[in-house]
């Protein structure tokens, strides 16, 4: 049976460039494994990093993209009981989810509701546990907190609102746009607000002079300390990311003057050091508020591989309205 993958056997800066559609056979499945035809898996930032080598973790030559998804059962090999053909599984997180089809040992994979739009379970594994994590693992923050974030318009951005509204957590929304604030109030944000030299001023008189604990950062440069500005004293900035591709530029006076504790975030690290108990906890927790329409991220556009290309250049471009998805 014939079939197709996204495949790349370099890396380089111009992502698009290095990656095609390939088509491959598939062998005669194995005891133990079950054939997966691939119905959504989305484009993250750290899929384009993988694809230009800045990723903190790459996986050998050739590979195919994709970190996560989902797809439905159409074949178990000898011995697999569960899940049935028509199941709707996710993919394990690195099994390179940009193909047609996944041979994967039944005991890997987690079956979701079937009534649930592929395509939001499809964007279940990276995205809402680094939101829901920032939220609990930093600071011990109570209904009525403050939290600001950068990059509010991402889909981190998106569930990290969505969740903190669940927990009666107050967000100050920060976005590089000013076209990105209507979308990013209509995810449900009280406060957003474009970032720019006078932030703290501007975040003042949009919450009333609020006592902001926590700050969560994916966009380094100067917008590191533009939040860092924006903490109370003793606050905690916690970056997971650099969409500016800068480093974070932080001057020493926010740690001596105002204690401010600067701390890091990588999923991959979580993923290492949770225990089952506690991975199973969080997926269980997300996958029941997507299925009950409580945590969604916006789609901007869905490629198939045959246009895998357009679909990697869409997904590295700014000023996006959602998250690029393919669905093989
Ligand atoms: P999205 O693809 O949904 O959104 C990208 C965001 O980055 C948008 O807000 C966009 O703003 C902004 N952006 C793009 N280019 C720049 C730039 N040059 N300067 C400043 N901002 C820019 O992102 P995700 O929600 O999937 O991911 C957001 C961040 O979270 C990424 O950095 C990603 O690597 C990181 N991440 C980290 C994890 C971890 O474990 N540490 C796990 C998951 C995500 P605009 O629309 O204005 O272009």
């Amino acid at each position: 049976m014939k079939a197709k993958k996204a495949q790349y056997s370099q890396r380089g800066p111009v992502p698009q460039d290095v990656i095609g559609a390939v088509e491959f056979e598939l062998p005669a499945l194995a005891p133990g494994q079950v054939r997966v035809a691939v119905l959504a898996a989305p484009i993250n930032p750290s899929d384009v990093l993988t694809l230009t080598g800045e990723y903190g973790l790459l996986p050998p030559l050739p590979a195919t993209g994709g970190n996560e998804g989902v797809g439905r059962v159409i074949e178990c090999g000898e011995g697999v009981a569960s899940p049935a053909v028509g199941s709707l599984v996710l993919l394990p997180v690195g099994c390179g989810t940009w193909t047609t089809h996944l041979d994967l040992p039944a005991k890997h994979l987690v079956e979701l509701p079937h009534d649930v739009d592929p395509v939001q379970l499809s964007m279940l594994t990276v995205n809402p546990p680094t939101a829901l994590l920032m939220l609990t693992e930093f600071v011990d923050l109570q209904p009525g907190d403050w939290v600001i974030q950068n990059a509010a318009n991402s889909a981190v951005g998106g569930y990290l609102i969505q969740l903190a509204k669940l927990r009666g957590l107050n967000t100050i929304n920060v976005v590089r746009r000013a076209s990105a604030i209507e979308a990013v109030k209509e995810s449900g944000a009280e406060h957003v607000v474009v970032d720019a030299e006078d932030l703290p001023k501007r975040v003042r008189e949009a919450t009333g002079g609020a006592h902001v604990k926590l700050a969560i950062d994916c966009v380094g440069g100067v917008s590191t300390e533009n939040l860092a500005r924006c903490l109370d004293e003793g606050g905690t900035l916690v970056n997971y990311g650099a969409m500016s591709g800068e480093r974070c530029m932080i001057s020493p006076r926010y740690f001596v003057f105002r204690d401010i504790t600067l701390r890091g975030f990588w999923l991959s690290q979580w993923f290492k050091q949770a225990t089952p108990q506690k991975r199973t906890e969080v997926f269980g927790h997300i996958a029941g508020l997507i299925a009950e329409g409580k945590l969604q991220a916006r789609v901007q556009a869905t490629y198939d591989l045959d246009h895998i290309k357009q679909a990697v250049q869409a997904a590295a471009s700014g000023a996006r309205d959602g998250k690029i998805i393919v669905e093989p």
